[in-house]
């Protein structure tokens, strides 16, 4: 494909998750909740954790905001729930990387799946906090998550 059947696709793939955004609402079982805004866009998302031992067993969220920030955090639950945290944190490593380099690294389909639609926002630096909300929202509430569960064990 060229670079402009590319753009295309990947706009697609945002705008499908935007309008039918996987795994959406918060859910009762959770065992952390956070809440993270991007003052710049106006983006907000709530979103719950639910650990079972090392398996990210669910992800549940609410988010407000332009489309980027509500596709990319549908592409993220799709992405993480189910996974080992190990697993979900590569994800959010590679996915991180990404949008950090500018549009210069190529994007590994193999881990990212419909994340690497989100290389084209790479390269508008206002935009990649919008497609970083929702990881950062999910790395936090995990990161707390496990916190707890060293804090119940000792
Ligand atoms: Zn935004």
């Amino acid at each position: 494909m060229n670079a402009a059947n590319v753009d295309a696709l990947y706009q697609e793939i945002i705008l499908d998750h935007y309008k039918n955004p996987q795994g959406e609402g918060l859910r009762d079982d959770f065992d952390t909740e956070v809440h993270h805004v991007n003052p710049t866009c106006g983006d907000e998302i709530t979103l719950r954790v639910d650990l079972d031992g090392d398996i990210v067993k669910d992800v549940s969220y609410a988010a407000e905001g332009c489309s980027i920030s509500q596709a990319s955090a549908s592409v993220m639950y799709e992405l993480v729930h189910g996974k080992t945290v190990a697993q979900a944190f590569a994800i959010l490593d590679e996915f991180h990387a990404m949008m950090q380099s500018k549009g210069q690294i190529e994007p590994n389909e193999d881990v990212l799946e419909d994340a690497i639609a989100f290389a084209g926002v790479a390269k508008f630096p206002a935009r990649v906090k919008c497609a970083l909300l929702g990881w950062m929202a999910w790395k936090d509430a995990t990161s707390a998550a496990l916190s707890l569960k060293e804090q119940e064990q000792s």
